[in-house]
């Protein structure tokens, strides 16, 4: 009786265990322009140096852009501000080539060519999809923004990159439109807006 039971239990954690490890790598996003037009989306997946993030985006300007992860999985037209600053665990400073950067989510340019398109992988170094410090899906979750400039690399706050004109949330609340009561997995304090 008690072997059975205790087979049952474990089969139990196996299977949550199982679930946990797949429902969240690879996840696919859907990128947003100003307007709340979908402009494609980005694939994320969990790699053992960071985070992949495979894009496949159109209808964006031309040229280089930069490309960050945002501390709010918000993203509220048209300037997304809702984003919140980069994702910065180790209080650094923000830039890939300052001596005392980077932000955890500083990424490389990306380059959107002449007919608006973008498909390109970029890697989170360090970050993954798990329950740890590095995680984009920490809290809430984070978000994926491109600006209309491309990123210094350099000044702060964000490389002099400009206005935010494409956004998608990192997250695992589905259709959070309907405000229904989801169970709060962090008892932790959370800060009503
Ligand atoms: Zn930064």
């Amino acid at each position: 009786m008690m072997k059975v039971l205790g087979s049952f239990l474990l089969s139990i954690i196996m299977f949550l265990t199982a679930c946990t490890d797949n429902t969240r790598s690879p996840m696919e996003i859907t990128v947003y322009n100003p307007d709340g037009d979908s402009v494609g989306t980005a694939t994320l997946s969990d790699q053992p140096d960071g985070v992949k993030v495979a894009l496949k985006l159109a209808g964006l300007p031309p040229g280089m852009h930069g490309i960050h992860i945002h501390e709010f999985p918000k993203c509220e037209g048209p300037d997304f501000k809702s984003a919140g600053n980069h994702v910065n665990p180790d209080s650094k400073l923000h830039g890939l080539m300052h001596p005392e950067g980077s932000h955890l989510g500083d990424l490389p340019n990306v380059e959107v060519d002449d007919k608006g398109k973008l498909e390109t992988e970029v890697t989170v170094q360090q970050a993954s999809l798990k329950d740890d410090k590095y995680s984009l899906l920490k809290g809430e979750g984070t978000s994926l923004v491109i600006t209309e400039g491309q990123d210094d690399g350099m000044t702060q706050p964000s490389g002099n990159s400009g206005a935010r004109i494409a956004c998608g949330q990192i997250t695992l609340k589905e259709d959070d439109k309907s405000e229904s009561p989801s169970n709060p997995i962090d008892d932790g304090p959370q800060k009503e807006e």
